[in-house]
């Protein structure tokens, strides 16, 4: 049979505008459970304000947001962040301090201390920290917090991860095997993810589609290497051309 459902997530005409400048302007997406969408463009192209229109901490002027087909936002309809089911993954998005890794895994679950003992070893077991719940986020490393970060958004099992340069602040030589690792959880687990960056590779490493930004809209859509082969302008090209 066909598979009817309508995608996991669906951005329709998504704008905003600050002090009458458009910042995000006319953007749609849609994402399949199991699928990487990378925002991708310059510092300044509005990529982050369209993830935090996505959470629901920012309004859009105009647009839709679905997930699962159901209606989350529009101009007279907001789902507040905590009931759309979305997971948030940003560059400092700390760990509490003075919980365990367990803890920090188990903050968003409920009270079923079985079920959530259950989960979190699952989760520890694969961002390859399995043992590690007992520490403290202060006897990891930046890339092992990294990893808590990952298992603690996914926890609770939101239909949506919003990811916004999740990677920035590792070191270099960390990050390759962080986005493997994160990539191979976030297709275990089935979430649609849309993952802001505005480092080419990072998307082509880690994308099933991107959609190429600039000035607040979406300039080009589709695979990978069809985007890398085939850019639609001289700026789209210039853009990938320092790829390494
Ligand atoms: P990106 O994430 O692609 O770097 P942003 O979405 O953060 O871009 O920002 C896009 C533009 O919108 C920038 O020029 C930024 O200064 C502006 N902007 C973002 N948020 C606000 C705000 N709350 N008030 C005014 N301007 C904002
Ligand atoms: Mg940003």
């Amino acid at each position: 049979m066909p598979d009817t459902s309508p995608p996991r997530l669906v951005v329709s005409g998504l704008s905003r505008a600050f002090g009458g400048a458009p910042v995000v302007d006319d953007v749609s997406l849609e994402v399949a459970a199991g699928q990487v969408t990378c925002l991708l463009g310059p510092s300044g192209c509005g990529k982050s304000t369209t993830l935090r229109m996505i959470a629901g901490v920012d309004r859009p002027d105009r647009g839709s947001i679905r997930i699962d087909g159901r209606l989350i936002c529009d101009t007279t309809t907001f789902t507040p962040p905590e009931a759309r089911s979305v997971g948030l993954m940003f560059q400092d998005f700390a760990l509490f301090p003075h919980l365990t890794v367990a803890q920090n895994v188990a903050f968003g679950l409920g009270t079923d201390r079985a079920a959530r003992q259950r989960r979190v070893e699952e989760l520890l077991e694969r961002v390859n920290l399995s043992g590690y719940g007992p520490k403290h986020p202060h006897q990891l490393s930046g890339g092992e917090q990294q990893r808590v970060a990952l298992a603690r958004a996914l926890a609770p099992r939101p239909r949506v991860m919003l990811m916004d340069e999740p990677f920035s602040g590792l070191d270099n030589r960390l990050r390759d095997g962080i986005r493997d690792t994160t990539l191979e959880v976030l297709k275990e687990e089935g979430t649609a993810v849309v993952l802001v960056t505005h480092e080419p590779d990072e998307a082509m490493r880690m994308a099933d589609e991107i959609a190429l930004m600039r000035g607040g809209r979406i300039v080009q859509r589709g695979a990978p290497y069809n985007i890398y082969n085939k850019p639609v302008d001289k700026a789209a090209a210039a853009f990938f051309s320092d790829i390494n």
